[in-house]
């Protein structure tokens, strides 16, 4: 039953917290924005004083620097820009608009650019121009110091929070460190956005689309999150905190139960093998779980690597992260998925085109074949590791056999040029491609005799099968990976991929439903690949069931004609399944 406090959005990814809520006002290059009350205007125009004092002495330390290295002449740009910023005409206009319009100091601030950037751009001549920048960046200067102040704030306390932010995008989820964050909750967003997939690999009880959620947190509130119902309780009572405890206690008793499973061999209770890997963003990962339990990385995203950076990661510095991550896994493989940046995933310091459809857009294999250098980088860096393990590449949004080969051909490029230049690499590094473009399906055969094995990447293959952006509320109800066609496709890959003898696994976000690995194992599968928190679930239900089993389930999935009767089928196995290992309720998926 729902109590007023108690809202509702999509369950993104499981588990229960409670803690205090911190708002993550913005993404990077949009200005944040939002209303003050009344008793909040005084302490936002001294947080503006504050940010305007701070770059007036920035601006000082430059301006000495300057002058001592090089000369006074041209350090008088950073004086200039000081009485800039003490023009009281300005300051004026700004603290005005936070009195009147009660709105955050970041966007009376934006308005002041835009004001002086037009009131100079009204100006003749290329001197007017250049004054009309430097007028403006100061301020610039002020409204950066603005957003990092927020950002500081927060960081410099001990307290872990739940983070709520209007969009459930990667930087959300990254906002803080780790320890940190007890769960996230978006406005927006769904299970599939890549921000969501962080989450759960993060292990964040996450909650997005939750209507109005920004306009209905205070600063500090306490909520319980959800992640397993997709419910939010704001300003819980004594009660609805009882009955967070007790849920909270069974759900550390069924995570120690599954743990003691973790550790046994990858196969079906007739020892049918089934590869059971792990999802990582980062070398941090690793020290999440235990790599004893895992058989080896089955994808590694490394546009991570990329986005938590200022400038592209040097060939260096990738070649010592991939070795050590081989490293880690001590003997087991490692899959390095190329650059994946593209859609929802951007890099603050690659200008990347605003895209009216950016998931049917500039993407994954498309950017890397463009800009093939950086192409060249990455996989310098992954042949060079590949002497200290088992590295595989796999390439992601592949759309045809013509990317295919022109990305081998690339390949060999760098691998001959190594090879001439004395570094040690393995005999072989494996090519995979991902299957997530629909057009794939219809030239498999074809694409599998150039490569070693594909991986479903299923939150992708879905969006595009579909028609429905992983990312849009709109059509989340839409976006259903057991929709039958969904299933189809997945047998179709492994049908071919059994036909050219190569194997094939699932690395998309269905691979942690141990129910749906489990069609998977029946359909033919060699394994699957997904979130370190789900690897001791799927493996205690592989477990369970012969490879005969895994099969009929597979057989009856098929059958059905809608998801209605696949999620039904399923949900009935996870039913048996879970009951068998602790006898609690059954969390939907
Ligand atoms: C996928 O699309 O399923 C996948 C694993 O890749 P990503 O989620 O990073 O797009
Ligand atoms: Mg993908």
């Amino acid at each position: 039953m729902s109590s007023p406090g108690m809202i509702s959005g999509t369950a993104v990814a499981p588990g229960l917290a409670m803690g205090p809520v911190y708002v993550v006002r913005a993404t990077p290059d949009v200005v944040p924005s939002w209303s003050l009350r009344a008793e909040e205007v005084e302490g936002e125009i001294a947080r503006l004083h504050e940010a305007i004092a701070a770059v007036t002495g920035a601006l000082e330390a430059r301006r000495r620097r300057v002058a001592e290295q090089t000369n006074e002449q041209d350090a008088e740009i950073f004086a200039v820009h000081r009485t800039i910023l003490e023009d009281p005409n300005a300051l004026d206009r700004v603290v005005q608009a936070i009195r009147d319009d009660r709105l955050n100091a970041e966007v009376c601030v934006q308005r002041l650019i835009e004001h002086l950037e037009q009131v100079m751009g009204g100006l003749d001549g290329d001197s007017a121009l250049r004054y009309g920048a430097d007028v403006s960046e100061p301020w610039c200067a002020v409204l950066e110091e603005l957003s990092s102040s927020e950002r500081r704030g927060v960081m410099a306390r001990e307290e872990r929070v739940v983070l709520a932010a209007a969009d459930l995008t990667p930087h959300v989820v990254t906002y803080l460190d780790r320890e940190r964050v007890l769960a996230i909750l978006t406005e927006t967003g769904g299970r599939f956005s890549h921000g969501g997939v962080l989450a759960r690999s993060l292990g964040f009880p996450c909650v997005a689309a939750v209507p109005n959620l920004m306009s209905r947190l205070e600063k500090g509130m306490r909520v319980i999150v959800d992640g397993d119902r997709g419910t939010v309780q704001l300003g819980p009572d004594e009660g609805a905190v009882d009955q967070f405890l007790e849920r909270r206690r069974r759900h550390v008793a069924r995570r120690e139960a599954l743990a003691v499973h973790a550790a046994l061999p990858s196969h079906t209770s007739d020892g049918r093998p089934f590869a059971l890997q792990t999802n990582v963003e980062g070398l941090r990962d690793v020290e999440t779980f235990d790599v004893g339990h895992t058989d080896g990385v089955g994808l590694f995203r490394t546009e991570f690597l990329y986005m938590e950076r200022s400038e592209f990661p040097s060939e260096e510095e990738q070649y010592r992260v991939y070795r050590r991550l081989l490293e880690l896994l001590e003997g087991r493989p490692v899959t390095v998925r190329t650059l994946d940046i593209g859609g929802d995933k951007r890099l603050p310091y690659f200008d990347t085109p605003d895209e009216p459809n950016p998931q049917l857009g500039w993407r994954g294999l498309r950017i890397a074949l463009q800009w093939a250098d950086l192409l060249r980088v990455q996989l310098r860096a992954a042949l060079r590791a590949s002497a200290h393990g088992d590295l595989r590449l796999l390439l992601p949004m592949v759309s045809s056999l013509d990317e295919v080969r022109e990305t081998k051909r690339i390949f060999e490029g760098v691998r001959d040029q190594l090879t001439d230049q004395g570094y040690e690499i393995a005999e072989d590094v494996p090519v995979g491609i991902m299957v997530e473009v629909p057009s794939v399906l219809f030239v498999l055969p074809e694409i599998l005799e150039e490569v070693d094995f594909v991986s479903v990447g299923t939150n992708d293959m879905v969006q595009y099968l579909l028609a429905a952006d992983r990312d849009n509320p709109w059509v989340a109800h839409l976006y259903d990976p057991y929709h039958p066609a969904v299933l189809r496709a997945l047998q179709e890959v492994a049908e071919a991929s059994r036909r050219a003898g190569k194997p094939c696994s699932v690395c998309g976000e269905m691979a942690g439903d141990y129910a749906t690995a489990l069609v998977l194992l029946g359909l033919g599968y060699s394994g699957v690949s997904m979130a370190p928190n789900f690897v001791g679930e799927v493996k205690y239900a592989l477990r369970q069931v012969t490879l005969a089993d895994a099969r009929e389930l597979a057989r009856q999935a098929l059958r059905e004609e809608s998801a209605v009767g696949v999620r039904a089928l399923l949900e009935e196995a996870r039913r048996r399944l879970h009951d068998s290992l602790t006898g609690e309720e059954t969390s939907t998926s």
